[in-house]
């Protein structure tokens, strides 16, 4: 297949480098990053020009805006552009629009796995957009990822991905502030993890990312908390939740004080560049009140 790529950073270069390993005809384009072994054009546009399918990997909505601006008069009629970029829900479904009204298909992607993920190919995509266009990608995406959830129409994708992170977000807080007062108990935390693991307070977090080190399966706790997920990208995450549960008159408390608590540990905090789960030292660290 004839794919543009634009979007070329961490994770953008080694989804479009397994693209190219797969036989695929890639063109890249990106402001500043220059991969190796991607043929770059000049401009965006002209990586969309002649492509079935234009994939962007951008770092928000606003940019993903102007680039699709470029692009969509560029791209021929029946091609499918799919952003993959995690952007807030009214920006894919403005994206969408337009696109549609050109007469393209369109997708919004957005993917779980990291850059580890992108790297291996075992991304998951939670897809929005309409069947022919999901159809038409389809080979793609199992060639970036392992696992792709058609969710439904325009933006449905976004909106599985900042729902499941918002849960994940809350999850781990919640995991930690508890190995947080087990410590004040005195309660150990391999007998805590083996107790919450395979009882009602298990989850993702605590059994297959759990944030104490030298505790459960191997995770960035092991290493100095390193990421992994960062906790900046987190807190991107639960602000676009947030800006859609306001935009949707949802009441979401939890996701509310995840993000207040995210944005502390990373604007005035050490939470920069650390992994999402080095909330635990945070909390180890505090008092009541
Ligand atoms: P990144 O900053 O490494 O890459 C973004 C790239 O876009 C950069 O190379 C930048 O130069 C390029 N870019 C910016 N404006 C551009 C423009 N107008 N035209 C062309 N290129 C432009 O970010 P990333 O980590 O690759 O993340 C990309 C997206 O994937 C983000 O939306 C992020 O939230 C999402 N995501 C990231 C991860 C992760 O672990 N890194 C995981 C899941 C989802």
């Amino acid at each position: 297949m004839k794919i543009g790529f634009i979007g070329l950073g961490n994770m953008g270069a080694p989804m479009a480098a397994n693209l190219v390993a797969a036989g695929h005809e890639v063109t890249g384009f990106d402001l500043v990053a220059r991969p190796e072994g991607i043929t770059m054009a000049e401009s965006a546009p002209a990586a969309a020009k002649g492509a079935e399918v234009v994939i962007t990997m951008l770092p928000n909505g606003q940019i993903l805006r102007s680039v699709a601006a470029e692009v969509i008069p560029a791209m021929d009629a029946g091609a499918v552009l799919c952003d993959c970029s995690t952007v807030d829900v009214d920006s894919a479904r403005a994206v969408a629009e337009t696109a549609e009204k050109a007469g393209l298909g369109a997708l919004d992607a957005p993917v779980s796995g990291g850059v580890g993920g992108a790297a291996a190919g075992s991304l998951t995509f939670m897809v929005g957009g309409g069947d022919a266009a999901f159809a038409t990608v389809k080979p793609l995406f199992d060639i970036m990822g392992q696992k792709a959830v058609h969710c439904g129409g325009p933006g449905a994708g976004q909106a599985a991905k900042i729902c499941n992170n918002m849960i994940l977000g809350v999850t781990m807080i919640a995991t930690c502030e508890a190995f947080a007062l087990a410590d004040k108990l005195g309660l150990d935390r391999a007998r805590m993890f083996d107790v919450v693991s395979t009882s009602s307070g298990y989850s993702w977090t605590m059994n297959a990312y759990c944030p104490a080190p030298g505790v459960g399966p191997k995770s960035p706790a092991d290493n100095d908390y390193k990421p992994g997920f960062a906790a900046e990208l987190m807190l991107k995450d639960l602000r676009l939740s947030q800006q859609a549960a306001e935009a949707s008159d949802a009441d979401t408390p939890m996701g509310q004080l995840a993000a207040t608590l995210y944005a502390r540990f990373v604007e005035e905090e050490d939470g920069k560049g650390r992994d999402f789960s080095a909330m635990l030292p945070r909390f180890e660290k505090r008092h009541r009140g």
